[in-house]
């Protein structure tokens, strides 16, 4: 048995599943996220791991131990499994270090003190324990919310789009530091989020789920390259459909744009991006517009263009 094990878990709103039957089995330090669409059943889920929902019909394991839900424990909830949410509230009337301080009341007070000195050290946090929540920005809240979570050192750190709110620089900011510093803790940790650009960056393992199962899980290079589906591909970025080939698909960066040979047409739109510019291609023959990625910036709306690509680089996908 691993270290954190999620077993044929169901769940269902009045008749409607959210659940469908999930299972994931963690080692200790592990790190992965989950992806899905609103609706998808990640809040349920982290909510059943973390004992605070009841679920129809599974179980979770922390090691040996049943994580038992609401029903069969009088206070609901563990500390070895700790789950933070986008809207987690600090408490506004006490300090960075009075929030970070809080969940270690009932602690032995050389440890709390240890503890907390070494969270404001590893989470940066130094220069700001005496500043209250309205005077951190959305970011460093977040931080704070999450070194208090660790305050107890709990097992298993369950994080429900703790990133939603803030704005897209703060985010790779607070994301590039909690990765790295999850690797040095090795806090085993689960990160589920709708936006698979926030899990890449935060996570090499991913899961997929759509409609409360699982549709594919792996590494995020081999979910990019070998998509099970066209579900999990569009993920990644648009997939353009082969002409007179059936289920057969091919990224925009995959396409190259000649100036003769392969399949003719012409850029009706263009939109400049960061790393490319993305080009609109309306086909001569079948009259299909693709999504090519014009990196060189060399084309212009109107201009004629030939597309080609390799085979190996063609998406086969059934649904
Ligand atoms: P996600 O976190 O991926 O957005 P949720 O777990 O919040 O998904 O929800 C999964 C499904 O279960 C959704 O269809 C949602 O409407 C439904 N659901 C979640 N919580 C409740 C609830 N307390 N009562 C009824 N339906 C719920």
């Amino acid at each position: 048995m691993s270290f954190f094990n999620v077993k044929k878990i169901k769940k269902s709103y009045q008749g409607t599943a959210a659940l469908r039957e999930f299972s994931l089995n963690l080692d200790r330090g592990e790190f992965l996220s989950i992806v899905g669409e609103s609706g998808s059943g990640k809040s349920t889920l982290l909510r059943i791991m973390a004992g605070l929902e009841v679920q129809d019909s599974g179980q979770v394991f922390l090691e040996k131990e049943e994580i038992l839900n609401p029903k069969k424990k009088l206070v609901p909830g563990y500390d070895q499994v700790k789950l933070i949410h986008q809207d987690y509230h600090l408490l506004p009337n006490s300090t960075v270090l009075e929030n970070i301080r809080r969940p270690l009341l009932q602690y032995d007070k050389s440890y709390a003190k240890v503890r907390e000195e070494k969270l404001l050290e590893q989470f940066g946090l130094k220069e700001f324990r005496d500043r209250f929540p309205r005077q951190l920005s959305g970011g460093q809240q977040q931080k704070v919310a999450i070194a208090a979570a660790l305050a107890i050192e709990p097992e298993v750190l369950l994080l429900d789009e703790p990133f939603s709110s803030l704005d897209t620089i703060q985010k790779h900011q607070l994301i590039d530091e909690l990765g790295r510093m999850f690797k040095e803790l090795k806090t085993t940790v689960i990160f589920v989020t709708h936006d698979l650009d926030d899990a890449l960056r935060l996570t090499d393992n991913l899961i997929i789920l759509k409609k409360g199962a699982v549709v594919q899980n792996g590494n995020s290079f081999d979910l990019c390259t070998n998509p099970e589906s066209q579900y999990v591909a569009r993920l990644f970025s648009p997939i353009n459909a082969i002409p007179d080939q059936k289920n057969a698909f091919i990224r925009p960066n995959e396409v190259k744009l000649r100036s003769k040979g392969g399949l003719l047409g012409h850029v009706v739109d263009l939109r400049f991006l960061v790393h490319f510019n993305s080009l609109q291609i309306k086909l001569k023959e079948s009259g299909q517009i693709w999504e090519v990625d014009d990196p060189q910036r060399k084309y212009q709306v109107g201009d004629r263009v030939y597309l080609q690509w390799e085979e190996k680089k063609v998406l086969r996908l059934l649904s």
